[in-house]
């Protein structure tokens, strides 16, 4: 695999979580044969302490609201890189193709004809889920699940297809919601949610500071509000987070079975 590293070309890799150790072993390898890492605010301590003395780091962070480089700044950063020859990492938390913003990269990169390959990462609501000892899919109760985001640009509002997201059946991770938890409530419980549909919030899901918070979504803007600190956090929705499930699940397989 290191052989497809050559210089010039980017890898823009998954950092997963938080916790290095959800690390993929392909990640760990590209960071290591890398000559210069270009990370989110979002990567793990324990991710950025994997990087070998003598690799070049820059710190390209963006958190809600304090963006310290805009896009089309780190997109110029990339390519300059590769195009002086470097062995680009692009480290991104979670799974890059998940609210990764890495469409503006790729497309970048392909526009000044430089290599580029993704190396995919532990998304924080699978992080969230082991965490918590939950299953994201739960037979007969949540067939599906839908990764969403309830990040608005500034001034403008939050635009779901909340129907479609309050149909019973499903599992819910919303990234990037907890500014946006009274709407998020507000608008499911309009679409015809029960009020007592379990949620489920972690903030800083694999890492050391973790919390989990169990509520249902009448109460989720309290929570929000009160509970969480300032680190990330997601928002899993649905029957398959409530806090007692096992027990109801169990129930119902013993009914279904007789
Ligand atoms: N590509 C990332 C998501 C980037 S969007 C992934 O696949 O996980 C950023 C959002 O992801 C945050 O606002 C938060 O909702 C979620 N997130 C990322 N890391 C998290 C963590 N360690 N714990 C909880 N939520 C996290």
């Amino acid at each position: 695999m290191m052989e497809l590293f050559s210089p010039g070309s980017v890898w823009l890799v998954g950092a997963g979580p938080g916790d290095p150790d959800l690390l993929t072993r392909k990640a760990e390898k590209l960071i290591c044969a890398s000559s210069i890492v270009f990370y989110d605010a979002l990567v793990g301590p324990g991710v950025l302490d994997l990087i070998p003395v003598g690799v070049k780091r820059v710190a390209v962070g963006k958190r809600a609201g304090r963006h310290s480089k805009d896009q089309r700044t780190i997109n110029q950063m990339l390519v300059d890189a590769a195009q002086s020859g470097e062995r680009v990492v692009r480290l991104k938390g979670g799974d890059p193709v998940i609210f990764g913003r890495v469409t503006e990269e790729m497309a970048e990169l392909a526009a000044h004809d430089i290599a580029f390959q993704i190396c995919p990462g532990i998304t924080a609501a699978s992080a969230a889920a082991a965490s918590a000892g939950k299953s994201l899919t739960l037979r007969g109760l949540a067939r599906k699940l839908i990764f969403v985001t309830a990040h608005a640009k500034s001034n403008e509002p939050v635009d779901l297809d909340w129907h479609n997201l309050a149909e019973p059946g499903a599992t819910l991770a919303i990234y990037m919601g907890k500014s946006s938890a009274e709407i998020v409530s507000r608008n499911l419980i309009a679409a015809g949610m029960a009020k007592d549909t379990p949620v489920m919030l972690v903030e800083n899901a694999s890492l050391e500071n973790e919390h989990i918070f169990h509520s249902r979504i009448d109460l989720l803007p309290l929570v929000a509000k009160t509970a969480l600190g300032d680190g990330p956090a997601i928002m899993l929705i649905g029957p398959a987070v409530a806090r007692d499930q096992y027990v109801p699940v169990q129930m119902q397989l013993e009914t279904m079975e007789t």
